[in-house]
């Protein structure tokens, strides 16, 4: 089976999920949006209202921009993969519990080893805390680590985890913004030195 149709299989498998309470409050879940070929893989934390009504990641204001800092690096969203840790939105949009993050990560498990990414680019606390434990680096928080490339094995890929700050921060702080952008911006000189591209190729 080709990897676009193991893609979209756990895709509509997230659509009627009932692992966990989260799809009792649901309007859509969101399993994640990018082709199967995209090598860099954005990981938020959990949907909000916005990705809820839509069904899709990061289309409210921290996904605005989301895409801001992906423009200033030269990508688009066609460009990446973009999915979250639990992919339906908390009620009153908490923050996930451990056993709700164990519930739902096999999800996030498979899209990760369907597709492959050559980066990991982690947005905020859970979703670094999430993958540096699958590459089994401590984690002490994103102050700590963000900004900084770690290359490394999560899921037996070998892969450059970078951590940053959830876009969400700098809808209210002007200095996680500039933190966030400058964050990009050493994420763009990897990209570029790697040779990794935002071009799909076949
Ligand atoms: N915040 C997230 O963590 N993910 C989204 O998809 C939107 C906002
Ligand atoms: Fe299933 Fe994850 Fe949605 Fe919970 S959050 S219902 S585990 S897809």
């Amino acid at each position: 089976m080709s990897s676009r149709k193991l893609l979209e299989i756990v895709a509509s498998q997230v659509i009627v999920c009932t692992k966990c309470d989260f799809w009792k409050g649901r309007k859509n879940a969101v399993p994640g949006v990018g082709d199967v070929r995209n090598k860099v893989f954005f990981v938020g934390e959990a949907p909000g209202q916005s990705e809820d009504a839509k069904g899709e990641p990061f289309v409210g204001a921290a996904g605005e921009f989301l895409n801001t800092l992906l423009s200033e690096i030269g990508f688009s969203r066609e460009d990446v993969f973009i999915t979250n840790v639990v992919k339906c939105r908390p009620p009153q949009n908490r923050q996930p519990l451990p056993v709700e993050i164990a519930t739902c990560t096999p999800y996030l498990e498979r899209q990760i080893s369907i597709i492959k990414p050559k980066v990991i680019v982690t947005l905020g606390n859970h979703s670094t805390a999430y993958i540096f434990s699958k590459a089994g680096l401590s984690f002490d928080g994103i102050t700590q680590v963000h900004g900084k490339l770690f290359e490394t094995i999560v899921l037996g890929i070998n892969l450059i985890v970078f951590p940053t700050f959830h876009p969400a921060a700098a809808l209210y702080s002007g200095d996680y913004r500039k933190r966030l952008i400058d964050d990009f911006q050493v994420l763009k000189g990897e990209l570029v030195k790697r040779k990794i591209v935002p071009k799909l190729r076949a």
